[in-house]
C-alpha cells in the first residue's frame, strides 16, 4: 500500500528556493527530485497531481502537548488525535514535552511520555523540561542527549508552586547544556509577578478571564525574557525563547542578536492573528477557552511579531498545542487563576500562517517554509531529514493549494476540542495531500492516519562550535582591574 508515491507537475518549495519538478517518494524518504520523473516511477506507483499547487517540506510544530496532565487535569488531545489533526493540517512531525513534576526522576517521566507517545500517528520528539535540580538531575540530562537524543531543554519561569524554574536552576541547566550541545529553552514569564497580580487582580473583584491578561501584562514576559537573556550570555549559552508574545520580547531578542548572542524566538501562530479582546467577551466558554500563557495582546504587539519573522529576529512558529474542553475550562469559574491553560491550533497553524503571512505580502513561499519547518529542523538538529524537499530526506510534504479555502472550525477540525479558537476565520491556502513517511495520509479531506506509525525522532547534540560563545566570554572575563 502506497510503497511509492510520485507527486507530480508542482512547485517545490524549499527555504533557500522555489523551482518546478516532480517529487518521488519510495519506502518513506525522497528517491527523487526533477523534472519528468514518471519515467522512474515504480509499477504500482500512486500518482498525485499538484499542477498549479505548491510541494512544501511538512511542517513541523516544535512546541505541542499533548495528553498533558496540568493544572488538575488531562489535555483531550492525546498523542493520536493530536498528531492526526496536525497531518490534516500539513504538519508531519511535533516536539512535545515531558514535564517531570519536581522531584520526579527525569529519566521516569521521559519513560512515561514515550509510552503515551507510542500512539502517535506522525513523527515526534520531545524537550525535556528542568523543574528541579540535584546530582540526579544534571546525570540524567546527560542520559538524555547522549543516549536517548534528547537535544533541548525546557524552562518554565513561570508557574510559581508548580513547575517553576528558579534562578538556581536555570542556571545549573543551562550550564549543564552547554556542556552537552543542547538547547535550552524558556517560557519567558516572570513567575513571582504572575503570582502577586493575580492575588491584586482578584482583590479588586475581578474574577473572571478579562484577569488573567491584566496579570500577565507584556514587561512579566519582557523581565524574564531579558533575564534568562542575560544568564545565556553570562555563560556563553544559545537561548530559544519559546512563544515570544510581545514587543518587550522580542526587543530582548533582537537586542541581544544584535550584540552577536546566539538567540533565537518562536511565535504562536494564534499570537499572530488573536488579539486580547477575546478576553472581554461575557461569555465565560468562550472568554475561558482563550486562557493561555503569555495571553493574548494588543495589536500593535501582533505587529511586532510579523516584524520579527520578517526580519529574521524572530525564527520559528509553533501552536504550544495544549487543548482542554469547556467542561474543564468551568475549573475556573470565579477564579481565572484556576483556568486551565491553554489553546489548539495544531491543525490550523500552516494555514492561518499562509493566509496572514503569504496572502498580505508579509512572506515569500520561501520564507513559510523557513518559519513553519526548515528554521525548526535546523535549530533541533533534524536537518536535513525533516524541513527540506531533497532526496535523501524524510518523505515529509504537503501539497499546498494557494488558491483553496477553507472556514476554520471547531464542527470540522481533527482535534478532539470542543472549541477552536480560529472560530469562522476564512483561510485562503490549504494541504490538499499530506505525506508522513512517504504514505498519503491526508487526500482531499481523507483523513487517513494510523495510531502508532509515528516514529520518535533522536536528535543529536550540537558539535563543538556550541560552545563558541562560551569561549568567547571565557576570553573577555580575566582582565586586569586597573587603578
Ligand atoms: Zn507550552
Amino acid at each position: 500500500m502506497n510503497k511509492s508515491v510520485l507527486i507530480r507537475g508542482g512547485t517545490v518549495v524549499n527555504a533557500d528556493r522555489e523551482f518546478r519538478a516532480d517529487v518521488l517518494c519510495v519506502d518513506g524518504v525522497i528517491a527523487a527530485v526533477g523534472e519528468s520523473l514518471t519515467a522512474q516511477a515504480p509499477a504500482g506507483c500512486s500518482v498525485v497531481d499538484a499542477g498549479g499547487q505548491y510541494v512544501l517540506p511538512g511542517g513541523i510544530d516544535p512546541h505541542t502537548h499533548m495528553n498533558f496532565p496540568f493544572m488538575g487535569t488531562t489535555t483531550v488531545d492525546d498523542f493520536y488525535s493530536g498528531t492526526s489533526a496536525a497531518l490534516a493540517g500539513g504538519t508531519t512531525s511535533i516536539i512535545d514535552f515531558v514535564i517531570p513534576n519536581p522531584k520526579q526522576p527525569l529519566m521516569e517521566a521521559y519513560r512515561i511520555w514515550r509510552s503515551w507517545a507510542e500512539h502517535a500517528a506522525s513523527d515526534y520528539g520531545f524537550h525535556v523540561a528542568i523543574t528541579w535540580w540535584d546530582e540526579s538531575v544534571h546525570r540524567d540530562m546527560g542520559t538524555l542527549v547522549r543516549e536517548e537524543g534528547v537535544n533541548s531543554f525546557k524552562h518554565f519561569m513561570a508557574y510559581k508552586n508548580a513547575i517553576m524554574c528558579d534562578d538556581e536552576t536555570l542556571v545549573n541547566s543551562f550550564r549543564r547544556s552547554l556542556e552537552l550541545g543542547a538547547m535550552p529553552t524558556v517560557h519567558a514569564e516572570n513567575g513571582e509577578l504572575v503570582f502577586l497580580l493575580q492575588q491584586e487582580v482578584a482583590r479588586m473583584g475581578i474574577t473572571g478571564p478579562e484577569g488573567h491578561p491584566l496579570s500577565r501584562p507584556p514587561m512579566v514576559e519582557g523581565e524574564a525574557a531579558n533575564r534568562a537573556i542575560a544568564i545565556a550570555e553570562v555563560l556563553g549559552v544559545p537561548i530559544y525563547v519559546v512563544h515570544v508574545s510581545c514587543q518587550e520580547s522580542a526587543d530582548a531578542i533582537a537586542r541581544a542578536r544584535a550584540r552577536g548572542q546566539r538567540v533565537y524566538g518562536e511565535v504562536l501562530a494564534g499570537h499572530l492573528v488573536i488579539d486580547d479582546s477575546v478576553y472581554r467577551d461575557p461569555d465565560f466558554t468562550r472568554a475561558a477557552a482563550h486562557v493561555m500563557s503569555p495571553p493574548f495582546r494588543s495589536k500593535p504587539h501582533q505587529e511586532a511579531l510579523w516584524r520579527g519573522l520578517q526580519s529574521g529576529q524572530l525564527h520559528t512558529t509553533a501552536t504550544d498545542h495544549c487543548t482542554f474542553c469547556a467542561a474543564q475550562k468551568a475549573a475556573g469559574q470565579g477564579n481565572f487563576a484556576k483556568i486551565p491553560n491553554g489553546c489548539g491550533g495544531v491543525e490550523e497553524r500552516m494555514a492561518v500562517i499562509w493566509d496572514a503571512g503569504v496572502n498580505s505580502g508579509r512572506l515569500t513561499p520561501s520564507e513559510f517554509v523557513a518559519i513553519t519547518s526548515a528554521n525548526t529542523a535546523k535549530l533541533f538538529n533534524l536537518y536535513p531529514q525533516k524541513g527540506l524537499v531533497a532526496p535523501g530526506a524524510d518523505a515529509d510534504l504537503v501539497v499546498w493549494d494557494p488558491s483553496g479555502h477553507k472556514t476554520l472550525s471547531a464542527k470540522t477540525h481533527h482535534s478532539k476540542n470542543d472549541f477552536n479558537i480560529f472560530e469562522g476565520r476564512t483561510v485562503q491556502g490549504i494541504p490538499t495531500h499530506t505525506l508522513s513517511q512517504g504514505k498519503l495520509v491526508w487526500v482531499d479531506g481523507d483523513l487517513r492516519t494510523v495510531p502508532g506509525a509515528g516514529r520518535y525522532l533522536k536528535r543529536p547534540a550540537f558539535g563543538p562550535q556550541f560552545t563558541a560563545n562560551a569561549l568567547r566570554a571565557q576570553v573577555e572575563a580575566p582582565t586586569a582591574v586597573e587603578r
